[in-house]
């Protein structure tokens, strides 16, 4: 199948962001054809006043994509801002999107009434899932992985689809495929301190830190607060190490981990311990990965998948045009 997805360019990657995304799209590159962008427009709907470094950030994203073992021959890796019919795509959809179907979207209003530090009452925000449409379904994208969350915006744009093909195409091939969802199992992985993880709220083990930092922020990190003493026995389900251990160890590590903090037979330190040779395994293959990558390698990899992205999305806006502006009355 083809699959396409984005990532917005905010700062350095963390588990977290592997763990619900990139793990996926790895495991997705073996059997598909991915297209992988980074959606540096998406992030503007949110973080316009930011002062962001979007070229710099950008990189520095692909890099961590690189790092955690995307692919850069097989797959499709391009920034969307650098392929403009992303953007006139957009406007075209927006013109025959109803803003009822935008205003009643679930995610949208939930989003209003979480992010209090920002104002997004702007119309980039509210029509963000029309770009997400024109990013989708630009490169006749067959499915689409996304989280719960994400459901709403893809039946927006399979009802774009619709009513662009019941407006302007009349003929038997359709212009756009109808996106299919990939429903991602996305573990939420909290912060160091029991928190989300974000940046903002330094909590988070980065995919480019190194074998100490992640040791040092581990052993700092909140545990099950009603073990006082090591001969106190734990609850591991109230226990952020534990939900780490079922994200990164070994099943046999995971059950050794249970049974050990139930029955007082093991200490935080160890358990610790375990979780951060877990965390190893993953993070020094990315390492070696990253240390061998150099900007100029970076951008030519952005660069040949920004030609092969060129060539589909400018073939598909000739199609596009053409139902619109040579439509028999
Ligand atoms: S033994 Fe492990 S799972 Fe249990 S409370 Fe300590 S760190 Fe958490």
């Amino acid at each position: 199948m083809r699959i396409v997805s984005g990532m917005r360019p905010t700062g350095r990657l963390h588990l977290g962001h592997y763990v619900g995304v990139l793990k996926n799209w790895v495991e997705l590159q073996k059997n598909n054809e991915c297209y992988f962008f980074v959606a540096d427009w998406h992030a503007l709907s949110t973080s316009y006043e930011d002062k962001l470094n979007l070229k710099r950030l950008s990189r520095e994203l692909v890099k961590d994509w690189l790092s955690a073992g995307v692919e850069a021959n097989s797959n499709v890796i391009f920034i969307q801002s650098h392929i403009k019919e992303h953007s006139e795509l957009y406007l075209l959809l927006n013109m025959i999107t109803p803003l009822g179907w935008l205003e009643r979207n679930p995610t949208y209003k939930d989003q209003l009434e979480q992010i209090k530090n920002k104002d997004i009452h702007t119309a980039g925000f509210l029509t963000y899932p029309v770009l997400q449409t024109a990013d989708i379904i630009l490169y006749d994208a067959e499915a689409v992985p996304i989280g719960e969350d994400q459901k709403p915006h893809l039946e927006i744009a399979r009802e774009i689809v619709r009513r662009f093909h019941h407006l302007y195409d009349k003929k038997e091939e359709p212009i756009f495929k109808e996106p299919k969802e990939i429903l991602s199992p996305t573990p939420r992985l909290l912060g160091l301190d029991g928190k989300k993880m974000s940046k903002s709220y330094n909590n988070a083990i980065y995919l480019s830190d190194t074998k100490d930092e992640v040791w040092q922020k581990l052993r700092g990190a909140v545990t099950d607060p009603q073990r006082v003493k090591k001969t106190d026995p734990g609850n591991p389900e109230v226990c952020l190490i534990y939900d780490y251990h079922k994200a990164f160890s070994p099943d046999e590590v995971v059950k050794k981990v249970e049974e050990g903090c139930r029955t007082a037979g093991i200490g935080c330190v160890e358990c610790k311990k375990w979780c951060a040779a877990s965390i190893e395994e993953v993070l020094e293959p990315m390492r070696q990965r990253r240390a061998s990558l150099d900007d100029e390698m970076v951008e030519d990899i952005i660069q040949k998948g920004e030609k092969r992205a060129k060539e589909e999305a400018a073939k598909k806006m000739e199609a596009v045009n053409r139902a619109i502006f040579e439509v028999e009355g």
